[in-house]
């Protein structure tokens, strides 16, 4: 395969380097990865701020039809994730921008369309994703909460869990039971957007181990929801849910962060003596360091070729799955070997001792999620055994 990009192609990434650099000079201190939007006032302010310089662009449109504002390509907004993960700043909303517009695009209706892409393509509205529940994880579709319609509305009851950005953001989308009564458990579900301001909605803090709060249990105790409000078909949520699943898992900007955390690593240890020798000579860094490298650069290729194929629409279930996997694990081995380097220091984090402002203390803290959110990579390799490697599915 041939990574060549037009001229044009090339300007357009040059300009997405260009302005995410000069949004990362305004950071608030301490800001690392999207949990950063969630937990403090300056962050969820930072990535209002971002949206906007990035929707008055275009940017959060971008590879959508022109009859909504789109202007580039599948391969554009691919460049534009790397140079946001690059420079690790916000403003495009994982939740909005990057899973429900295209899962709208692709099975939304035209009211649908037309009342929900305006404000994720202006960096207004921003959106959780209601799905897991506390009896349902990895097996989404044993799901209990239920949307008994009655006229015009669904009446919603029921408890989801793990939701990310649940506090702050402005509409939810979720997936709810429709029809207790259906044969098998997937069929019988729906997917529905609604304002996270509906009455009955409460959402109490579920916090990290290190006490941010990113994440959140929502309850949910007769919540009115219009039924024009479902993307694709009463019952048929399931589907809807699958589509929006894939778009998830395609991590393409994570392999840009690491390749920048590598390159503060290499500076890092070619700037700093232990015991009077400069890190950079030490055999086991060299070797350390090379071997992140090698395994970025089989990432960073093997995300190309997915974008590529994504383009196309011809992306496969298990090449989700191969990304999330390979971009989640290289994480933590990254986050380790940061964390190793630095020694003692390495642990800290809000102390003059901490090393690159403890930019790699919170990734420690955080790879662990990597490996569950999204889907666990356990549930991940399944997929790749039966829809990759064809074999038998598990009973
Ligand atoms: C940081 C974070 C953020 C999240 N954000 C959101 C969010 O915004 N919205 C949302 O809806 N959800 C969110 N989640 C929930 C996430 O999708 C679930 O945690 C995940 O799908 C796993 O479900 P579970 O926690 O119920 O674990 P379980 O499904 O109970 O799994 C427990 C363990 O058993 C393993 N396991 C389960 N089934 C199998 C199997 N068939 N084969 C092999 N191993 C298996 C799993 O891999 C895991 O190790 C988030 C989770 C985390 C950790």
């Amino acid at each position: 395969m041939d990574f060549k990009f037009s001229d044009e192609q090339l300007k357009l990434r040059k300009e997405f380097f260009d302005v995410c650099k000069d949004l990362e000079k305004i950071k608030p201190k301490g800001y690392v990865g999207l949990e950063s939007n969630y937990d403090t006032d300056e962050g969820w302010e930072y990535h209002l701020h971002c949206a906007k310089e990035f929707a008055r662009r275009g940017w959060l449109a971008l590879d959508w039809p022109a009859e909504y504002g789109g202007s580039g390509t599948m391969m554009d907004r691919v460049f534009f994730a790397e140079a946001r993960g690059y420079y690790d700043v916000a403003g495009a909303d994982v939740f909005g921008v990057e899973m429900l517009a295209p899962t709208i695009l692709g099975a939304g209706n035209d009211d649908i369309k037309r009342r929900f892409l305006p404000g994720i393509a202006s960096g207004d509205v921003m959106w959780c994703e209601l799905w897991s529940e506390p009896n349902a994880g990895s097996d989404l579709a044993s799901l209990a909460t239920t949307a008994i319609r009655k006229g015009d509305e669904y009446i919603i009851n029921g408890q989801k869990t793990w939701s990310t950005g649940a506090h702050r953001s402005h509409w939810a989308f979720a997936v709810v039971r429709t029809n207790p009564n259906a044969e098998k458990k997937h069929q019988g579900l729906t997917f529905l957007l609604f304002d996270m301001k509906t009455s009955g909605i409460t959402v109490k803090p579920l916090l990290y181990m290190e006490g941010g709060h990113y994440y959140n249990e929502v309850f949910l105790d007769d919540v009115r929801v219009p039924v024009n409000n479902v993307v694709g078909e009463e019952n048929k949520g399931w589907a809807v849910t699958q589509m929006l699943a894939g778009f998830e898992r395609s991590n393409l900007g994570a392999i840009m962060c690491m390749q920048r955390q590598l390159e503060d690593l290499v500076k890092y240890c070619n700037e700093t003596k232990v015991k009077g020798e400069v890190t950079a000579r030490d055999p086991l860094v060299r070797n350390r360091l090379a071997q992140a490298a090698c395994e970025l650069e089989a990432a960073r290729c093997l995300a190309y070729r997915i974008a590529d194929a994504q383009s196309k629409k011809e992306m496969a279930l298990f090449d989700a799955s191969a990304v999330k996997i390979t971009s989640g694990e290289l994480q933590a081995r990254i986050a380790h070997m940061a964390t190793d380097l630095f020694g003692s220091c390495g642990q800290v984090k809000i102390s003059r001792w901490a090393k690159l402002n403890g930019f790699f203390e919170t990734w420690y803290q955080h790879h662990f999620r990597l490996n569950v959110a999204m889907g666990t990579n356990e549930i991940q390799r399944n997929i790749i055994a039966w829809s990759g490697l064809n074999l038998l599915r598990m009973k």
